[in-house]
C-alpha cells in the first residue's frame, strides 16, 4: 500500500508521498508518473487539503442494510446514485458550514473511491483497475431539505458538504476494514466496509455505464447506520482503519 496526501505550500497545492519517516514531495500528481522529491515534513505539520479536485462527486444512497433500515427505506434493487457539486468539496480541518436555511444537518461517514483512469462502459476488470485508491469522506446532508425536496441536490449540494481526505490509499485490499464516525470524540457510526450492498468495484462499473469517469472523480460509497445531526462547535471525525482520520469542525454560517 502507498499513501499520498496533498498540501498547501508557497508554490500552491502539491502532492506528497507518506512514508514512515514523513512526507516526501512529488513532482506531479500520483495519478501520473511521478518522482519523489525533497522531504516536506511530518504528516501532522503539513497544511493538508482535499487530496483531489474531483470533476464529479458521485454519491450512493442506501448502500448499507442497517442505514436503509434506520431510514425506513426498502433496499434498492440497483444502486441509487446522485451527484454532489465539486464546489461542495473541502479538505481535512476545513469547517463544515451549517447553512441558515437548513434545520437538520447530518454527518454521513463514508468510504470514497478515487478514480485514476478515464473509463466509459468498461468491463468489470477495467472498472476495478480504474480505482486509483480510497480515502475517507463525509456526505454531509441537510436532512429536512432532503425530505422536503424529494430529490437530493439541494440537501447534499451546499458548499463544504463534502469533506474528503486526508490520505489517498493506493493499492489496497479493502477487506473488512472498520469505518467509524465520531462526534466530539463519541462514536456515532461503526461498521465494516464489507457490509455494503454494492461494493466499490461494482459501483464504478455501474456509474461508468452511464457517464464517463475521469481521473480525480470520486464515488462516495454510502453510509452505515448511526447518522445524526451536527451543531455549531462540533468536531466530526471519519476514520477508516489504516486509511487515516478525516476531521472537520462545524460552524454556523454568518448570514
Ligand atoms: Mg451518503
Amino acid at each position: 500500500m502507498k499513501q499520498f496526501v496533498r498540501f498547501c505550500t508557497e508554490d500552491g497545492r502539491v502532492y506528497g508521498q507518506v512514508t514512515p519517516e514523513g512526507v516526501y514531495r512529488l513532482d506531479s500528481t500520483p495519478l501520473e508518473d511521478y518522482t519523489p522529491g525533497e522531504f516536506a515534513g511530518d504528516l501532522d505539520e503539513l497544511d493538508l487539503c482535499s487530496p483531489v479536485d474531483p470533476g464529479k462527486v458521485i454519491g450512493v444512497g442506501l448502500n448499507y442494510r442497517d442505514h436503509a433500515a434506520e431510514s425506513g427505506m426498502d433496499l434498492p434493487e440497483e444502486p441509487i446514485i446522485f451527484l454532489k457539486p465539486s464546489t461542495s468539496v473541502v479538505g481535512p480541518n476545513s469547517p463544515i458550514i451549517h447553512p441558515p436555511d437548513a434545520e437538520r444537518v447530518d454527518f454521513e461517514g463514508e468510504l470514497v473511491a478515487v478514480i485514476g483512469e478515464k473509463i466509459h462502459r468498461p468491463d468489470p476488470v477495467q472498472a476495478r483497475r480504474a480505482i486509483f485508491g480510497y480515502t475517507c469522506g463525509n456526505d454531509v446532508s441537510a436532512r429536512d431539505l432532503q425530505g422536503r425536496d424529494g430529490q437530493w441536490t439541494r440537501a447534499k449540494g451546499f458548499d463544504t458538504f463534502c469533506p474528503l481526505g486526508p490520505i489517498i490509499n493506493y493499492d489496497v485490499d479493502l477487506g473488512c476494514r472498520e469505518i467509524v464516525t465520531r462526534q466530539n470524540g463519541e462514536i456515532r457510526q461503526r461498521s465494516t466496509v464489507d457490509t455494503m450492498i454494492y461494493d466499490p468495484e461494482y459501483l464504478v462499473w455501474f456509474c461508468a455505464q452511464i457517464m464517463t469517469l475521469e481521473p480525480g472523480d470520486v464515488i462516495m460509497t454510502g453510509t452505515p447506520s448511526g447518522v445524526g445531526p451536527v451543531q455549531s462547535g462540533d468536531v466530526i471525525e471519519v476514520e477508516i482503519e489504516g486509511f487515516g482520520t478525516l476531521r472537520n469542525p462545524v460552524v454556523m454560517a454568518e448570514d
